[in-house]
């Protein structure tokens, strides 16, 4: 288990419920945010992907004193129209929303963007990694009467090159400008709507991409300060934005890379 992050705790998320969408086991971004967010006194439910995916979350949801685990496929209208429901039936209400979800077909996150990417992939990515976005904040709105926050995970890759991110770097971009569109229309409600991008962290998700693990070690020795992206920092900044600490923060695309996204040419490569 991944459970040696030093999270603080505390009682900044005492009082207010939410929904974590996309736990897939104990090394999922989502699950160090979750995990930080009880520890702050927030009630959680969690959405998870079939069954197989359900055995891995469920200990884990449990753990941490959930008892709203949902199944939810984000490219399935029915599934999110059940999972939504089910949340209103047990709460009435919610106060924050964390989407950490994202696919792209392994075929098209190596080599050539150009040769590689379909019309398939392509639809299929931007569903499942940007859509799913604006369907779920609606959805999660229509239960914040009160206000709320909401933030999404994105990826650097968005806006520079990075070899192999390829159609996700292409879907990361419209989720960040999704996420700033979203956050115009439900600002006037009170909901802060903002995007985390971290550097990159060894999930599953990461596993997909070919050269994983050279863009870890570019991230960390490129990086200003010569470390990896750590839990407890992207853990941190979900909980500054989704508690009342996020006050007036809203259509934002925080990094949380250790400064690498600042970096123009690396140290120690020749001019
Ligand atoms: P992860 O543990 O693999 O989480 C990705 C989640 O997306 C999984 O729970 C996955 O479920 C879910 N998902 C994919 N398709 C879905 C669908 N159709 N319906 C519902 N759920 C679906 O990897 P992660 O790295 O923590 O990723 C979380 C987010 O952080 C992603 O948006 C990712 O792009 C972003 N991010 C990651 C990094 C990194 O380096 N790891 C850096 C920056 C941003 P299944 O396993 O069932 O597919």
């Amino acid at each position: 288990m991944a459970e040696e992050w030093k999270l603080p705790t505390g009682e900044l998320m005492k009082g207010k419920r939410g929904l974590i969408m996309g736990v897939a086991n104990d090394h999922s971004i989502a699950w160090g945010i979750a995990k930080q967010l009880a520890l702050q006194g927030a009630e959680l439910a969690f959405t998870y992907q079939g069954e197989a995916l359900e055995r891995r979350v469920r200990p884990l949801a449990e753990s941490v004193g959930a008892t709203l685990m949902i199944p939810a496929d984000v490219t399935d209208d029915a599934s999110m129209d059940r999972a939504f429901a089910a949340i209103k039936n047990a709460w009435g209400s919610m106060d924050f929303l964390v989407h950490a979800i994202a696919f792209a077909d392994k075929s098209a996150l190596k080599g050539s963007f150009v040769e590689n990417t379909t019309r398939e992939i392509f639809r299929g990515a931007m569903d499942i990694s940007a859509y799913s976005f604006v369907d779920a904040a609606r959805r999660a709105a229509a239960l914040m009467p009160n206000g709320g926050a909401m933030i999404t995970l994105t990826y650097q890759g968005s806006e520079r090159v990075v070899p192999n991110y390829n159609m996700m770097g292409v879907a990361k971009a419209a989720l960040e400008a999704a996420t700033r569109y979203i956050a115009r229309d439900l600002g006037p409600k009170g909901i802060r709507v903002n995007a985390v991008s971290p550097g990159p962290m060894r999930t599953l998700a990461m596993a997909g991409i070919s050269g994983g693990k050279q863009l870890m070690s570019a991230a960390r020795d490129w990086s200003l300060l010569k470390e990896d992206t750590s839990m407890e920092g992207v853990a941190g900044c979900a909980l500054w934005l989704l508690s009342d600490l996020g006050r007036s923060v809203a259509g934002e695309c925080i990094h949380v890379d250790g400064g690498f996204h600042v970096v123009g040419v690396p140290e120690g490569v020749e001019a």
